[in-house]
């Protein structure tokens, strides 16, 4: 059966049907489509005032891709400039690829590029140093928790080196409705009610920052891509095999499958979504270190790297946090970091029995706490509360005590990844 004609012009034969609205259009009639949404998002939105010069977030991949080049057709239409900033998580064999991607579109775009790095930023830590350290004898599944919170910061640092006053990302919806997901399954209502969010104003001493493609389907992105004949890196992060996300993704495919409208009734969902006032989070303060917005003494950034820097990334996730004390960073040396450099943080003063060989690390303090003696998590995690019960999936085996017969587990631990 031949094509259809195009729904829109009644000239060419169409070349896709629209995966939400089934309508039958040809190539050119569809990216005029996807650009004309993209410019009623920002617009609607009041994302981008005319004037503002924008730091595009690149990665090389799909998303980030089709966001500059959409961005640059719009440009003129918006009274904007673009800038490219691209951030060099460090992770071998993965990332270097990805930058090359990003040089060869700002070259064949004529745009400005600039490329920070975790390494210069943070001390000395990459994200493959961050892993050695955060996996201890097994591979970790936090890295994108930390990798999430410093390519934000770096983002925000490349941004204002290349004097940018907006920041855009490449978050389609399908990345949203994963959030929304994740938000959810870890009861994480701060999280939820900023999740829904079009775009931040810049509080604090944050620069704005939107997500133009929020309502466009991955399928979309990948469609537009290809007619477009835009190449982009495509390769999965090394890491990304261990992200919670990566079971959000799996869930939604299904609901997907069942109901075709979930993505984006998701997204609108958290757009609606409203808090109790039981439940809102209290209005941030500003971190001690950097200023930056923080809803305890040090942002999300400064904590992770000061559990880094003395030894105890794990402590820095989630609500271990609250128990960082707020000390001078030690200058980071990620280069001498291997398992075994997880510094104990004081002698143990547990009143459980305990094979000096093998002391407990961490404490276990808690009157009638069971030692965990190789878990990093305790004291004041959950990791030596009394009658926590083990939970053979605890996502913090292998390598922390999670899943060694007779362990005790960390059925209160609340530090799996929650920030990614
Ligand atoms: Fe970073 Fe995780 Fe993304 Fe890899 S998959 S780049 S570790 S956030
Ligand atoms: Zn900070």
């Amino acid at each position: 059966m031949p094509a259809p004609t195009c729904f829109s012009c009644h000239k060419s034969r169409a070349a896709l049907r629209r995966p939400r609205s089934g309508q039958a259009l040809c190539g050119s009639c569809f990216c005029a489509a996807f650009e004309a949404e993209v410019l009623h998002t920002v617009l609607a939105g009041h994302l981008l005032p005319p004037g503002a010069v924008v730091a595009v977030g690149a990665s090389g991949g799909k998303d980030s891709t089709v966001l500059a080049h959409v961005l640059r057709e719009l440009a003129p239409r918006l009274g904007i400039t673009l800038h490219l900033v691209a951030v060099d998580e460090g992770i071998g064999g993965y990332r270097d690829a990805a930058l090359e991607a990003v040089r060869s579109q700002a070259a064949r775009w004529e745009l400005p590029l600039t490329i920070v790095a975790y390494e210069d930023l943070f001390g000395g830590w990459t994200m493959d140093a961050v892993a050695r350290s955060t996996a201890g004898s097994g591979r970790s599944r936090s890295c994108c928790t930390f990798c999430g919170v410093l390519r934000r910061r770096a983002l925000e640092e490349g941004a204002r080196l290349v004097g940018a006053t907006h920041i855009v990302t490449g978050h389609n919806a399908d990345d949203m409705a994963e959030t929304v997901l994740m938000n959810f399954l870890r009861g994480d209502a701060a999280r939820l009610a900023r999740g829904g969010v079009l775009g931040s104003t810049g509080e604090g001493c944050a620069l704005p920052r939107c997500r133009p493609l929020q309502f466009a389907s991955q399928k979309e992105v990948v469609l537009y891509a290809h007619f477009r004949h835009l190449r982009y890196f495509s390769e999965e992060c090394v890491y990304a095999p261990e992200a919670f996300r990566g079971h959000a993704r799996d869930l939604l495919k299904l609901l997907e499958a069942a109901r075709p409208s979930a993505v984006l009734d998701l997204v609108h969902s958290a757009e609606r979504l409203a808090l109790a006032p039981a439940a809102r989070p209290p209005p941030p303060g500003t971190c001690s270190r950097c200023g930056a917005l923080a809803s305890h003494k040090l942002c999300q950034a400064c904590a992770l790297l000061d559990g880094l820097n003395r030894g105890l990334p794990r402590l820095a996730i989630g609500k271990g946090r609250r128990v960082l004390q707020v000390e001078p960073p030690q200058p980071g040396n990620p280069s001498l970091v291997t398992s075994d450099s997880v510094a104990p943080p004081g002698p143990c003063t547990c009143k459980q029995p305990k094979d000096k060989a093998n002391p407990c690390r961490n404490g276990g303090d808690r009157a009638g706490a069971t030692c965990v003696s190789q878990c990093d998590l305790s004291p004041g995690n959950g990791g030596d509360q009394a009658g926590a019960t083990r939970v053979s999936q605890c996502d913090l085996s292998p390598g922390n005590g999670g899943d060694r017969a007779g362990a005790t587990c960390v059925s209160q631990c609340d530090l799996s990844p929650v920030m990614e």
